[in-house]
């Protein structure tokens, strides 16, 4: 069996991953090695059977020694840890979460629902890094498929509504706590039938804004009642890092753009952060590339994929379904609100709702280490990885 690494098992994603792996049954198929950069020594998460004690992963030696190495720890750690271990020789599966490796030439962006072939084709090169999308762009090329597999899609923005989740564990136990806290400064006022609604909304905006309430991981802005309209980094030019993966990543994903000699699909974001726990949702505007009927579009778009649901464009689905908590812990992406827009026949709206910890982020990587395994049990590339690691470790 294929030694593998998990790295970044405690985290958001991970701890997600590693559900869906004993779900799916992924750890019969691995020998699994839990690694940690503060819990070393300590225990592995329970995963059915009995597994050696968590490993340090910024022992170079150690991750050297797996045959398959999956990290969710982060772009810092993927940053500081990925060359080090290459730079020993090691020829094995990096699959990763993080966005640090997922541009490189050497990198292919995983979603194997879109682009198995892309990622088969790279596999029989000897490609080793399978990194994870971003988790709205995985989403939403999961959602629109249809429209891209029909090249439909001449451009498309996308407005999105990201969870606090998006940013990690850390994120969604600061927003919960801000919730708790604002409400209980106006607890008095909600039990009291009498009390003066604007008095309530002024004690929460004073607490929203006395600088009393944890912000350290939204960069000191409050998320409870609030909303924030940038997400990661600011790129100096007006657009924020997520926004530009979208863009970016997808093209990539599709096999779209300059490195494959074939035209970009514009496609262009407004990224913003909501008090959401889990799932990201996102409104598209499309301009096709043909103006088809509204009930073969929908038809397209339903039929990609075994996890896309159309939800009819009619108000009780949408409010029941189209919505983050009908939605999260569940593997199927719910497409609805689609329908011709005013300004002209070519152009499409629609809204999507995904889990992001699944489709976008633990799913492919199960996935692809799944995908990873079959393609060495059928012989792998020349000069396969797994006759590399032993020589390294023999050496
Ligand atoms: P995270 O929840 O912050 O976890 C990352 C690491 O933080 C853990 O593996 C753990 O490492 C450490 N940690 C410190 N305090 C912790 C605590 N109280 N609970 C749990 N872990 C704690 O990060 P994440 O959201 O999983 O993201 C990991 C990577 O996946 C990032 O590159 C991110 O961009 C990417 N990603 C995230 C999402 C998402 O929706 N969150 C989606 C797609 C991709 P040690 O065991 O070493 O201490």
């Amino acid at each position: 069996m294929m030694k593998a690494g998990i790295i970044g098992w405690r985290g958001m994603v991970g701890s997600v991953l590693v559900q869906r792996m004993r779900e799916e049954g992924d750890f019969d198929l691995i020998d699994p090695v839990f690694f940690s950069t503060t819990r070393a020594g300590g225990s592995a998460p329970a995963i059915g059977r009995s597994v050696p004690p968590v490993r340090d992963a910024g022992s170079v030696p150690e991750l050297a020694a797996m045959d398959i190495l999956v990290s969710c720890q982060g772009s810092d750690y993927t940053a500081a840890m990925y060359s080090k271990v290459r730079a020993a020789g090691w020829n094995g599966y990096w699959i990763d979460a993080a966005r640090t490796l997922r541009m490189n030439d050497d990198a292919v962006i995983v979603l194997d629902p879109v682009n198995r072939s892309v990622i088969q084709n790279a596999l029989a090169k000897g490609i080793r890094n399978y990194i994870g999308g971003n988790c709205t762009v995985s989403c939403m090329v999961m959602g629109m498929h249809g429209l891209f597999a029909h090249d439909l899609v001449e451009w498309m923005t996308c407005t999105t509504y990201q969870a606090a989740s998006g940013g990690g564990a850390q994120h969604m136990r600061e927003l919960l706590t801000q919730f708790g806290l604002v409400n209980a400064e106006v607890r008095d006022l909600l039990t009291d039938p009498a009390s003066s609604i604007l008095d309530i909304d002024r004690r929460v905006l004073a607490k929203q804004t006395d600088g009393t309430l944890p912000m350290e991981n939204f960069g000191g802005v409050p998320l409870a009642g609030n909303l924030i309209p940038w997400i990661d980094r600011d790129l100096g030019n007006g657009v924020s890092l997520e926004e530009w993966k979208g863009g970016a990543e997808t093209n990539k994903i599709l096999g779209r753009g300059e490195a494959f000699g074939t035209p970009a699909t514009p496609i262009d974001s407004l990224c913003v952060r909501i008090g959401a726990m889990r799932c990201h949702s996102q409104a598209l505007t499309i301009k096709l590339k043909r103006n088809l009927p509204l009930a073969e579009l929908t038809e397209i778009i339903a039929g990609a994929n075994e996890w896309v649901r159309l939800i009819p464009n009619e108000r009780e689905s949408s409010m029941r379904e189209l919505n983050p908590a009908a939605v999260s812990g569940r593997l199927h992406i719910p497409v609805g609100r689609v329908r011709k827009l005013a300004i002209g026949g070519e152009y499409l709206g629609a809204f999507t709702v995904g889990d992001q910890l699944l489709w976008g982020a633990a799913e492919p990587l199960r996935r692809m280490l799944r995908i990873a395994i079959a393609f060495e049990a059928a012989g792998g590339a020349a000069g396969g990885q797994v006759a590399s690691r032993k020589a390294l470790v023999n050496a």
